[in-house]
């Protein structure tokens, strides 16, 4: 159960007219990771999040195990499933992965990630939006000597550096993403309790649970995550989700649910870095978006670094940033046209394609091999230096 522990009452002081070096704006997976790579970074560093770290969970909370071991927090593992399962109406097929993913606890992960951030400072607060600022003015093409500026329920606070890692809404942006009409997909899981050891991460793709979209189940020793994604988001997804538990005949209990982008944004815009969902860094069709705001956190934060050591223009930084984010359009362009044509693909269509591919190992090693690489682990571990950062076409 969520345990509520955000300081209420006289603990929440005012922190109007604080000033910083960074500012780092939500403190789940994205934020964290920017935050981490800053540790030792010798500058002033502000996160903020309406929760504490690790109250509230965001997600199923499964991700390639190579990437909890790479971020130094696998002790947060609850369970580890080297394999994968697709069911349609005409069948399920078994596939080992190259690689496995991992179950977590995301309290535990995110107090993990906090311990590596070293000075760091962290406030509870709530993000209001923008102050007013000359980049929120001039769209970012200088940032201003004195900074940014940023309201939240305890006062307006200034920093050099701005990172919105708020997630979907990018509550920094001039113009927020809001549902139905943004392109945001839906998502909705239980948390019921289990017995036994599943070994595997499992999916659905039935259009009588979901028109478009996918069921599934990621079990974590003693509990499961039992949930439905729309890739539309009008779609409600209650009803499918409470129906998929009572097929797998576990309690609907525990609900947790959030909308999550499916297509790339800027990752740079008015003199604001945007990591992980706030950046749409998550891949369509799949719904996964942990690795990938911890593979840009760390981007982010290795040019923040870069900025603050002196060795960057702020603006070029911010440049080089949405450089190294767009230059992955690709994978993620592909991921949404996947996303376009396989809820429109026949069952029986999808069903053989599912099948010939679980009949060849090595294809199914280099195809999830490949997705891995779209965001690899081996990030986490270069040292800044030696990293070769992308520039878009
Ligand atoms: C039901 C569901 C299941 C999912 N399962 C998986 C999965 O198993 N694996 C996977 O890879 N992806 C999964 N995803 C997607 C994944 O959860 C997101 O892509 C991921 O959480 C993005 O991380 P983030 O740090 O960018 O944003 P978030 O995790 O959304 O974090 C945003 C942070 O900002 C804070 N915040 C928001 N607004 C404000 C504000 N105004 N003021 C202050 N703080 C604020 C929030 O409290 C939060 O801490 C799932 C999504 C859903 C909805």
């Amino acid at each position: 159960m969520t345990r509520r522990a955000t300081k209420r009452g006289p603990a929440r002081t005012s922190l109007d007219g604080t000033r910083v070096d960074v500012l780092v704006c939500g403190a789940s997976f994205a934020g964290l990771a920017v935050a981490r790579e800053l540790a030792g970074a010798g500058a002033d560093v502000l996160v903020v999040d309406r929760y504490e770290i690790g109250e509230r969970a965001t997600s199923a909370c499964a991700a390639p195990t190579p990437w909890l071991h790479a971020m130094g927090v696998e002790r947060s593992i609850r369970q580890e499933l080297p394999f994968m399962t697709f069911t349609t109406p005409h069948g399920s097929v078994r596939y080992r992965l190259p690689w496995s993913w991992a179950a977590f606890d995301y309290r535990e992960l995110c107090e993990l990630l906090w311990e590596q951030c070293g000075e760091v400072r962290f406030e509870t607060a709530t993000v209001e939006g923008r102050g007013v600022d000359g980049a929120a003015a001039n769209g970012g093409s200088s940032l201003p000597a004195e900074g940014l500026t940023v309201r939240t329920d305890r006062g307006t606070l200034h920093a050099r550096f701005v990172v919105d890692a708020l997630g979907w809404k990018r509550v920094l942006a001039s113009r927020h993403y809001q549902p139905p009409d943004a392109p945001l997909s839906r998502g909705l899981e239980v948390h019921p309790h289990v017995t036994g050891s599943d070994d595997a991460l499992d999916v659905w793709v039935e259009r009588s649970i979901v028109r478009r979209g996918y069921g599934w189940r990621v079990p974590d020793g003693g509990e499961a995550r039992v949930g439905v994604g729309s890739y539309d988001p009008r779609r409600h997804v209650k009803e499918p989700t409470v129906a998929l538990a009572r097929r797998l005949e576990v309690d609907p209990v525990r609900y947790q649910g959030n909308w999550f982008p499916h297509r790339l944004r800027p990752a740079a815009q008015d003199g604001v870095f945007y990591v992980g969902d706030s950046a749409g860094h998550c891949f369509a069709l799949s719904g996964e978006g942990i690795r990938t705001a911890f593979y840009f956190g760390i981007a982010c934060g290795r040019e923040l670094g870069a900025a603050l050591a002196g060795e960057r223009r702020p603006e070029e930084a911010l440049r080089r940033y949405a450089s190294f984010s767009a230059a992955h359009a690709r994978a993620f362009g592909l991921a949404l046209r996947l996303q376009r044509v396989i809820p429109a693909l026949p069952p029986r269509m999808l069903t053989l394609a599912l099948r010939a591919m679980g009949s060849s190992q090595p294809m199914i090693d280099r195809s999830f091999g490949w997705y891995l690489d779209q965001a690899h682990p081996s990030f986490a571990q270069r040292p800044a230096v030696e990293r070769p950062v992308p520039v878009a076409a």
